[in-house]
């Protein structure tokens, strides 16, 4: 695939306001929030998008969702939205695998 600027923050070639890091996946602010607390997890091992997502990669979504919530928590929020777009129709603007975690205001449902 093709590098990001997701790629770059996860290579710490860019700057990001990063709330958590591993060996697998980086936990950071989104630069344009849609909601009080709005942050991104992505896998350091560039994935572009969930639909291609290999079997083999199983073990690592799950640990991007767990730290997603574990994220959520540590913002503050009891309640919060995961949000994954998988391609444009679906508004990803970003080809580089991303969880969204919304919260800190009532969420509307169905969203856009
Ligand atoms: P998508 O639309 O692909 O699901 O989400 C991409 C998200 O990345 C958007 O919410 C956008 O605001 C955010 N974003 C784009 N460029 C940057 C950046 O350079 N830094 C940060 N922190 N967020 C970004």
């Amino acid at each position: 695939m093709e590098d990001t600027i997701f790629g770059r923050i996860a290579r710490g070639e860019i700057p990001a306001d990063i709330v958590f890091e591993d060996d697998r996946c980086v936990a950071f602010r989104d630069i344009a929030p849609q909601a009080p607390t709005h942050l991104l997890v992505i896998p350091r091992q560039p994935i572009d998008r969930l639909s291609r997502a290999a079997e083999a990669d199983e073990p690592l979504l799950g640990h991007l969702l767990r730290v997603a919530a574990r994220a959520a928590r540590d913002a503050g929020l009891t309640d919060f939205r995961l949000v994954v777009n998988d391609g444009a129709d679906a508004g990803q603007t970003v080809f580089h695998l991303h969880i969204h975690v919304l919260g800190g205001r009532a969420l509307a449902w169905p969203p856009g």
